[in-house]
């Protein structure tokens, strides 16, 4: 039957085409990608000693609501977490009242955020999010060094050091968003103990300059938001 079999060749070739985008987004091999242990266990070790008895600090939906209505800049990089906790709503709410305040704010999308091409896109563009305000890893990614906060929703491996750093990383060589380079870094995710999906811990929860804000990410957005309101 040629309709199946031109079917069949147009989904064989869309996904060898989205492989060889997330291959490329990853700066990994195609053959590593479904060989290698990324994902698992295997990539866990350089991390799990690092993450016990570290300093971090805890912020609260006021603290970032207030630091982010002084901040004259913000970038928000969404991730995996935002998909799950379906927060784009809220965070485009967020983000509308701080742009009444005269704040910037812009949205950094890596190319293998979440768990499919384009997922971030897809659920910003659901939330209306003005395409305006959404970039590219290499169009955004210089401008952290200028930025106040760098808003991390529900992302994590995306935003690793790791992958510039440490070479025994399963994440190393990755291209990363240069978060660590913000003034201020808030990170939403549930706990100090969830990992991204390749397992690692991230410097970024330790820095100085980081606020680790614990909570489903949906939650503490619309804290945020009521905050904001006040
Ligand atoms: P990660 O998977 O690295 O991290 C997800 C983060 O979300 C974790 O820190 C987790 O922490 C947090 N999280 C989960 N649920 C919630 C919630 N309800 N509320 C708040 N936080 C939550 O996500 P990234 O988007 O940064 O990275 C994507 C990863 O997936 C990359 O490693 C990529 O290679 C891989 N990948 C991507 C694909 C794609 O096509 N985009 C396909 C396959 C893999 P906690 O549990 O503590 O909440």
């Amino acid at each position: 039957n040629s309709a199946m079999i031109i079917t069949g060749a147009l989904v064989g070739s869309s996904g060898a085409i989205l492989s060889y985008i997330m291959c490329k987004a990853m700066n990994r091999s195609f053959i590593s990608v479904i060989l290698g242990g990324f994902g698992t266990d295997a990539g866990a070790s350089s991390s799990d000693a690092a993450k016990v008895d570290r300093p971090w600090k805890r912020g609260s939906a006021e603290d970032a609501a207030y630091m982010m209505q002084q901040a004259e800049s913000v970038i928000i990089v969404p991730g995996y977490g935002m998909a799950v906790a379906q927060a784009q709503h809220a965070l485009r709410e967020m983000a509308d009242l701080l742009k009444k305040e005269g704040v910037s704010v812009k949205y950094a999308i890596h190319p293998v955020a979440g768990r499919m091409p384009g997922h971030m896109n897809v659920l910003l563009a659901e939330a209306n999010v003005p395409y305006d305000e959404v970039f590219e890893l290499e169009d955004i990614n210089s401008e952290f060094a200028q930025t106040d906060v760098a808003f991390i929703i529900g992302a994590n491996d995306v935003v690793n050091p790791a992958a510039k750093t440490d070479k025994g990383s399963p994440i190393y060589g990755m291209p990363v968003f240069d978060v660590d380079k913000a003034k201020t870094v808030f990170f939403i995710k549930r706990s100090m103990g969830g990992v991204g999906y390749a397992g690692v811990d991230n410097d970024v929860f330790y820095m100085d300059q980081t606020m680790m804000l614990l909570a489903d990410a949906k939650k503490m957005v619309d804290d945020i938001v009521k905050a904001l309101q006040h």
